[in-house]
């Protein structure tokens, strides 16, 4: 049980031999409430964004309910496969707190009741006049050669213990569940001390964000690209009208890094050329905005089957009232000739949902609201409301500016929202292309 303590009490060299940039860390959530629909585990979404900050790659994270063999066997995989292993919660009072003793089963080292910690938590409960029960003895209860945390918000310490365990060098680190205990832990007691145990990495990323492409026909023209790149890692998310690029790499500084990811994004974007409308991972309403204010412009919008969500989105953006005058939601036929000037005539014609419907909405409420550029879409959103000639999906985009009318149409698949949002980002599209 105690073989190799004299070495593990050695306070922790500054540098381990790790090799460098090879330090992965691996994060457990420990609690059975965290399978559960209920409860999301968003301390290793934290955990993450900080490990990151320090040049550390998360490249596993399990969530595993209160139970001693599962969290023991769990620990022992992830000391196979990373280097830095971090623990969050189980580390109450309960009787399904299993961390500290799962752990401990894992590193094949044994627990001490430390009295330094036992008397801090008796010192708690009397200082708030209340009696300590028998069971929160056990939060005293520390792994052999591990570092106490101190934690200011709870009863729970965290723990951090580095040595060769299972043959490999490793950084274990126990924070304890409520959210607000990791972050103050991971701040106060964990950060400065990765730093200065791991070596120095940096992790830079970009963001490159296409509309309007399909996925796999952007990662077709992409793919040749980026696959030449062994240092950067890319990975393409895909939404409803809009894909994000990620370009991610680890190098000993930053500027290595970013030289590295800006390399791969440049190379990408000069391949999609004007489809990428974001180079650092603004939205597209913001870049919208953007090019509005450039040039000057002000935008109206006539929304039918969009419901306002075009002028919600624009609206998203702090200062658009600069460039974003209003509009109208114009669902009934009725309100398209009241608010936008669509002729009746043209309605009982076409249809609401068609070609000329969409111009005329531009057209109308630009003219109504003295705009540089009005965007009218009409359409079907569904469930229901779709023919053989004009199915759920179908929706037509019109933008009406100086230069005349421009007119897109398009059959969408997917559910009311999706369909919905792939209109929306589309005439965002539009506008952007126009004004560019
Ligand atoms: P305590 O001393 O409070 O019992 P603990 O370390 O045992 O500390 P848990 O009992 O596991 O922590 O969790 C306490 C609270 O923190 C619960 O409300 C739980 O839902 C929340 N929590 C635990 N783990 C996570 C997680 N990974 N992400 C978000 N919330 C969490
Ligand atoms: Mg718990």
């Amino acid at each position: 049980m105690t073989v190799g303590l004299t070495l593990l009490r050695i306070p922790a060299p500054p540098l381990f031999s790790f090799t460098l940039l090879a330090v992965n860390a691996e994060i457990i959530a420990v609690g059975s409430e965290l399978l559960t629909p209920f409860r999301a585990d968003t301390n290793s979404l934290y955990l993450t964004e900080q490990l990151n900050l320090l040049g550390v790659e998360v490249v596993h994270k399990s969530v595993v309910g209160d139970d001693l063999k599962r969290l023991s066997a769990t620990a022992e995989h992830a000391l196979f496969r990373s280097a830095v292993v971090i623990f969050t919660g189980g580390l109450g009072p309960t009787e399904d707190d299993l961390t500290r003793e799962a752990v401990a089963a894992a590193l094949g080292v044994g627990l001490h009741r430390d009295e330094a910690v036992l008397s801090g938590l008796a010192q708690r409960f009397a200082a708030r006049g209340w009696k300590m029960s028998p069971n929160n003895a056990k939060q005293a209860d520390v792994l052999e050669g591990a570092t106490v945390l101190p934690n200011p918000n709870g009863t729970a310490p965290g723990q951090w213990i580095c040595g060769t365990f299972l043959g490999g060098q490793h950084i274990v680190i126990l924070l304890p569940g409520p959210p607000h205990e990791l972050r103050a832990l991971f701040e106060s007691e964990c950060r400065d001390r990765l730093r200065t145990q791991l070596p120095p990495a940096f992790i830079a990323t970009r963001v490159l964000k296409v509309a309007m492409l399909g996925e796999s026909f952007v990662d077709a023209r992409v793919s040749p690209i980026y696959k030449r790149y062994s240092e950067v890692r890319t990975t393409i998310l895909a939404g409803a009208g809009e894909i994000e690029l990620h370009f991610k790499s680890r190098a000993p500084s930053m500027d290595a890094a970013q030289a590295r990811v800006d390399e791969v994004a440049d190379a990408v974007e000069e391949e999609l050329d004007d489809a990428v409308y974001s180079r650092n991972g603004e939205a597209l309403e913001q870049i919208v905005g953007y090019w509005l204010q450039m040039r000057n412009a002000t935008l109206a919008v006539a929304e039918s089957c969009t419901g306002g969500l075009l002028a919600e989105r624009i609206t998203q953006v702090g200062g658009s009232s600069r460039y974003f005058l209003g509009g109208a939601v114009v669902y009934s036929n009725a309100l398209k000739t009241e608010l936008a000037g669509v002729p009746t005539d043209m309605i009982h014609r076409h249809g609401a949902v068609s070609r000329e419907v969409a111009a005329a909405l531009a057209e109308g409420i630009r003219y109504r609201c003295e705009a540089t550029h009005g965007i009218g879409i009409t359409g079907i959103a569904g469930p229901s409301g779709g023919t053989p000639q004009k199915p759920v999906g179908l929706v037509f985009h019109a933008l009406a500016s100086d230069g005349g009318t421009e007119v897109v149409e398009r059959n969408f698949v997917g559910d009311r929202k999706r369909i919905r949002r792939f209109a929306s980002t589309l005439a965002l599209d539009m506008l952007r292309k126009e004004l560019m």
